[in-house]
């Protein structure tokens, strides 16, 4: 039963995804620019920013057509023939004989008639004579659709008109099939079917109104626009969703920034992971633990976590977690912190200023977890999916002022208690400027491990994988279960040892996705992460004495969710920053000692905790 259920979920879920990848996207070659005469500068700020369609209100006045909305406001020389159509003209040409220079974009000049089209419409023709080339699509299929809005003829009259005319018509008129091949798009003011503000989603009957025409204007093979809609990426979100063609703006700069990056800012999962489902018995007990398995999300703030969640479709195994707190994460110099300050203060119970690896603010150097725990026989493990000498897993290791200082940091290992460092950049180990630094590891035990199926194959000893960069790629190039391999095998030869073990495993790149402002990146690599926190529950379900916790060293890229739909696993963000912000990042904890997780405190706290949790202090 349970089975069946799950397969007609996952049967559901993948008739959703195609309905997501069958639903139109829009650029902003969907835009149209309405009142565009009333723009700072009149047909170019919209040229530029690759509208579609462009209005121009018009009235005819001595033997000129004048771009105006109301007849007061008709002004000397600003004529439809000089602000629109000679210049269109000229793009025209400029472009090899289309409105734009990229091919695929189209243009349609909309000339809304304030008051008798007669004379406005043999102006106009007048106007265009010659350049029939420029407006007529069945002379060249890139021309520059002319649509006839506003004070139009009666429809017996369109054939009066040449066919390279189009007219806007209405969804709730019936036309002879004649009369629908001039009609250019179907269009109708929004107050006709909703008082919506824009703001979140219309009521569903609103709603069930709205597509219901936008249907009808499609059936008759037109594109639909709505006029008076609010307008705001909410909005055009919205009516994107209800399959509108044209988004009526009066902005065209920011629809063309709303779209600009929308492979970069909207996510859909193809196939979706289920989470480890804990057995809790050991979740919050007052037992000894043996274990700590410390997770950090570099970068991974709330809407991080959120935004994975939604695009797997409502499930993860961060949320399963139930002893939940929030680190405050400054830096002792910024209140926006680096990964070198946050790891540090995580790793050494220390606030430090930015970039400084294990050392206090006045660069004295500060002992880390492992160091602490080799002391008490606990042995250590530090994993990242990135580079090793990195400023999060050095911080467990390394003590520099700067965290460029890769060469220094690889050096400094020689002097920590770390027992197995799994991560990318083998160059600062193997290409140290310290020639004797490989031997002086081999000589400290430590065996070299230089691919993930080599590290897999040891069986005892110290380990120091250091992989190919190629490694440690972005999940969406194929990084393949990197995380979940080192952590396990990292588990297997630790928890030989009797006095338990300590391992940090970093998901480094949510972070890289932050920067780049790139939401796919920061999803996919949340994943990866997320899965790891499964792999450490199951674990510590199994074992019953260790503590997992699972946290961030700060957020990154500001990250704000646009839309979100967890039924079909889609999700859209906006980034405010390409770097990180000082908004308190969530702390989960599970196993026993959990408890001791929840509240606000700093980060440096973190340090406090596990040390506590092992009770030695
Ligand atoms: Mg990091
Ligand atoms: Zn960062």
């Amino acid at each position: 039963m349970v089975k069946s259920n799950k397969l007609i979920w996952l049967l559901f879920a993948s008739l959703s995804i195609q309905s997501v990848s069958a639903q139109q996207k829009l650029t902003a070659n969907a835009g149209h620019s309405h009142n565009d005469y009333k723009q700072q500068i009149p047909l170019l700020a919209a040229y530029y920013a690759g509208m579609g369609s462009i209005e121009a209100d018009v009235f005819y006045r001595n033997g000129e057509l004048y771009v105006a909305h109301e007849s007061s406001e008709i002004k000397p020389g600003k004529t439809l023939k000089k602000l629109y159509i000679e210049p269109l003209i000229a793009f025209f040409k400029e472009n090899g004989n289309r409105p734009y220079a990229d091919p695929s974009q189209k243009l349609q000049l909309v000339i809304d008639i304030k008051e008798n089209y007669e004379q406005v419409l043999s102006n106009l023709l007048e106007n265009l004579k010659g350049y029939e080339a420029v407006f007529d699509q069945q002379k060249n299929p890139s021309a520059i659709k002319i649509v006839i809005s506003g004070n139009i003829p009666p429809v017996e009259k369109f054939n009066h008109y040449p066919q390279f005319i189009y007219f806007d018509g209405r969804p709730e008129k019936d036309y002879s099939p004649e009369q629908l091949k001039r009609i250019g798009m179907i269009s109708q003011s929004i107050a006709h079917y909703s008082v919506w503000n824009g703001k979140g989603t219309p009521t569903p009957p609103d709603l069930e109104k709205m597509k219901t025409v936008i249907d009808k204007a499609h059936k008759m093979g037109k594109p639909f626009r709505f006029w008076a809609t609010k307008d705001s990426p909410n909005s055009w979100k919205e009516l994107a969703h209800m399959g509108v063609d044209w988004i009526n703006t009066d902005q065209p700069t920011a629809l063309k920034n709303f779209y600009l990056n929308n492979a970069k800012v909207e996510y859909s999962n193809p196939q979706s992971y289920s989470p480890y489902i804990p057995n809790y018995k050991s979740d919050g007990a007052t037992t000894n633990i043996k274990n700590v398995i410390l997770l950090i999300g570099d970068g991974m703030g709330l809407a991080q976590i959120q935004a994975g969640l939604s695009a797997n479709f409502g499930q993860s195994n961060i949320i399963n977690m139930q002893h939940i707190g929030f680190s405050r994460t400054e830096a002792s110099n910024s209140d926006f912190t680096d990964s070198a300050a946050g790891g540090t203060a995580i790793a050494t119970g220390h606030k430090t200023n930015n970039r400084y690896i294990g050392v206090d603010e006045n660069g004295k150097l500060i002992a880390s977890i492992p160091d602490t725990l080799a002391s008490h026989g606990i042995k250590s493990g530090i994993i990242s999916s990135g580079d090793i000498t990195d400023a999060t897993p050095a911080a467990f290791y390394a003590h520099q002022m700067d965290r460029t200082m890769s060469q220094e940091i690889a050096a400094d290992f020689l002097h920590s208690h770390v027992d197995i460092l799994v991560g990318s950049h083998q160059e600062s180990f193997l290409k140290n400027k310290n020639g004797k630094l490989m031997q002086k590891l081999n000589e400290k035990g430590y065996q070299l491990q230089t691919t993930l199926s080599d590290f897999e194959k040891a069986t005892s000893g110290k380990q120091l994988v250091l992989l190919a960069d190629s490694a440690t790629r972005k999940v969406l190039d194929g990084r393949g279960d990197m995380l979940k391999t080192s952590l396990l095998k990292t588990i297997q030869l630790l928890s030989k040892n009797k006095h338990g073990f300590f391992i940090m495993a970093e998901g480094a790149q949510i972070d890289y996705g932050g920067h780049a402002n790139d939401l796919s990146y920061v999803v996919t690599e949340q994943h990866d992460f997320d899965r790891l926190v499964g792999e450490a529950l199951k674990f510590a379900d199994q074992d019953g004495e260790t503590l997992v916790i699972v946290t961030a060293d700060h957020e990154t890229g500001g990250l704000s969710l646009l839309d979100a739909n967890y039924r079909k696993g889609s999700v859209r963000g906006n980034f405010s920053s390409d770097d990180h912000t000082n908004i308190m990042v969530p702390v989960f904890a599970y196993g026993p000692g959990s408890q001791h997780f929840i509240g606000v405190y700093n980060n440096t706290e973190i340090f406090k905790k596990i040390l506590k949790a092992y009770r030695l202090n």
